[in-house]
């Protein structure tokens, strides 16, 4: 029979509506809808697929997920994550202690490392300049970047903006420059061009124009 408030039933957010129900599958979509760039269908999707396999692999998937969350942790320098602080990075003395990498999120880390191109260190902003979702200078790790070069007393020489190319990304790059050029630092931006094996023709307009600014001699 339906409560007399099922007028308002309608009037539910989202999340109301799961909370309220108790059933193992909806929790279980519930849960996976709130990752990133997972809506509720594919939630589902994902939530009937786990439901398909086996009970080992479900056992599997919990114990990866509580085993990272409790074992991984933010690299007390770098603020990457990481299983041992310092993190690799951070305690490979090989590296050039004079460029410092400055990236938006952990997994661009990953990113970066993988080209295996750059051989200096990084610091993670954890997210960008966003005043309309409220984010200030003081919810990135900027104080800790800021303190980190003043603290090298001059060994750090080149700071390396690798922001996204976003209108966030960029603001925050900006941002960045002018406190970073006050500490006698070098300050550079990562080139953006159209990508490797990728055609003008299928490049939109912004990235055609950055490739033009930053377009360099060829040797
Ligand atoms: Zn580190």
């Amino acid at each position: 029979m339906l409560s007399s408030n099922s007028s308002q039933a309608g009037l539910q957010t989202r999340s109301q509506r799961f909370n309220q129900a108790q059933d193992p599958v909806s929790k279980l979509v519930f849960e996976l809808s709130k990752l990133p760039g997972i809506g509720e269908k594919t939630a589902t999707r994902l939530a009937y697929f786990i439901l398909k396999q086996d009970a080992e692999y479900a056992r599997a998937l919990a114990s990866a997920l509580v085993n990272a969350k409790e074992k991984i942790g933010l690299c007390s320098r770098c603020f990457t994550f990481t299983d041992s602080d310092p993190c690799r990075v951070c305690s490979d003395s090989r590296r050039e202690s004079s460029l410092l990498c400055v990236v938006e999120r952990p997994s661009d880390v990953f990113s970066i490392e993988q080209t295996a191109v750059f051989r200096g260190f990084y610091h993670v902003l954890h997210g960008v300049l966003s005043p309309l979702e409220g984010i200030g200078p003081d919810e990135l790790k900027i104080r800790e970047l800021l303190s980190r070069i003043e603290q090298s007393a001059g060994f750090v020489h080149e700071v390396i903006l690798a922001t996204n190319p976003s209108v966030e990304g960029e603001t925050t790059a900006l941002y960045l420059a002018r406190q970073l050029r006050p500490l006698g630092v070098r300050v550079t931006q990562l080139a953006h061009g159209i990508p490797v094996g990728g055609m003008i023709e299928y490049t939109d307009r912004q990235t055609i124009g950055k490739a033009m600014e930053n377009r360099m001699e060829i040797s």
